[in-house]
């Protein structure tokens, strides 16, 4: 078997997620994902990657992993270089599930749990769908309406009724992150006594409607020096959070661990971690409790699974990120149910209930606060047909 072609796909609408499609000289057609830089991703591809893939058996995942990664200006990040052997990386496992037969998370060691709990984070329908990155500027709140669930706007204005609305699906756990606000006001230099009465607010809400009901994950979004996040950690204690996720930049072990010190909450990190060797680091000086993973980022299941197996070794769970498009979702939840150290799946309501059916045949069944692995053979979902239809379709071609 030989790779034949290299596809892109990319829309206006979905600006930053991008498809590859990995043809081959006997038909089959492998799937993946990647997001933020669609179009420096795409040139990626095209322009090195192409040139290193195209002939290759694809069914040599590992290899064509090392291939991808094993580039000067591509070490340890999740830069350009790295999404893009991630959302490739995607499409070979799909390929190779395809070819035999069965679901990803068969080819990973079959499943270890017939269903995995999720949390959802309290994103809303046009959370990060633009091109700007920075915090709060993509919230994006009713830049579209196309359903109850626009969950952020919810959390920052009655989290109270968001935790009982949770609640009733069956979701007891819940991401927020109510501090981004003031960190981008005052450059995550400090925080003033009203802004911190503000941001804990949701937490007194929440706490007050459901009381131990709801468990609570605290997103930071690396805004924070260490002094004002270790501040805001200790106000955070009285309301029992399950974790402080990124409360700075992840680039410092030492910070981080010195952080991790400070407070009773587990700290998560990292989805913004490329490859297994940052894991390492913070592993190994106790900074971080959970590991944080995003598939479409850190060089795609293969080493994915890799950072789980590390976190398992040190005793720590492992927690697959979402938030950004559908095929990275369902390969987190085939890598998540692989893996017998996964804690719970981030997901993301607005998401899958809304604009992620717009563009693939198949979503996972998400019942009652738990999400059921996927059937079909490779990751079980393709594009929609009407996806290929899209006026503001941009498709590229490297072709054997
Ligand atoms: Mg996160």
């Amino acid at each position: 078997m030989k790779i034949t072609a290299l596809e892109t796909l990319r829309t206006e609408e979905f600006a930053n997620v991008l498809w590859v499609r990995v043809h081959t000289d006997q038909g089959t057609i492998g799937l993946g994902e990647t997001f933020y830089g669609a179009a420096a991703v795409e040139a990626h591809i095209h322009d090195t990657l192409a040139g290193r893939l195209l002939g290759r058996n694809p069914l040599q995942i590992e290899a064509l992993n090392r291939v991808m990664t094993d580039l000067p200006l591509a070490q340890a990040s999740t830069g350009v270089e790295y999404r893009a052997a991630s959302a490739i990386d995607i499409a070979l496992w799909d390929l190779f599930g395809k070819v035999c037969g069965q679901p990803v998370h068969q080819m990973l060691g079959g499943i270890t749990t017939d269903k995995l709990r999720i949390y959802n984070t309290c994103a809303g329908y046009g959370y990060v769908r633009t091109h700007n990155i920075r915090p709060v500027d993509t919230w994006n709140i009713g830049s579209t309406s196309e359903g109850p669930y626009e969950d952020l706007n919810a959390f920052m204005t009655d989290a109270g009724a968001l935790a009982e609305s949770l609640l009733e699906s069956g979701i007891s756990a819940m991401k927020i992150w109510p501090f981004d606000p003031p960190a981008q006001e005052n450059r995550g230099l400090y925080i003033n006594a009203e802004q911190m009465r503000k941001a804990i607010e949701p937490f007194e809400k929440i706490r007050k409607a459901v009381g131990d009901r709801m468990e609570i994950m605290v997103e930071f979004h690396s805004l924070w020096n260490v002094p004002t996040a270790m501040k805001i950690a200790r106000a955070l204690e009285p309301y029992a959070p399950t974790w402080y996720e990124d409360p700075i930049r992840m680039n410092s072990p030492q910070a981080l661990a010195e952080y991790a010190a400070s407070t009773t909450v587990p700290v998560c990190a990292s989805e913004t971690l490329g490859s297994r060797f940052p894991y390492k680091d913070m592993l190994e000086r106790n900074a971080s409790h959970i590991a944080m993973v995003d598939l479409c980022w850190t060089g795609g299941i293969t080493e994915g699974r890799k950072i789980a197996a590390l976190a398992d070794t040190y005793h720590r769970p492992f927690a697959p990120h979402d938030c950004t498009g559908p095929v990275a979702y369902i390969a987190a939840i085939h890598t998540s149910f692989s893996q017998p150290n996964t804690l719970i799946q981030e997901s993301v309501r607005a998401f899958y209930t809304g604009w992620y059916k717009e563009l693939v045949t198949e979503m996972p069944v998400v019942r009652d606060g738990y999400v059921l692995p996927m059937e079909g053979p490779g990751l079980g979902t393709e594009l929609l047909p009407a996806v290929f239809e899209r006026s503001d379709l941009t498709v590229r071609r490297s072709v054997l």
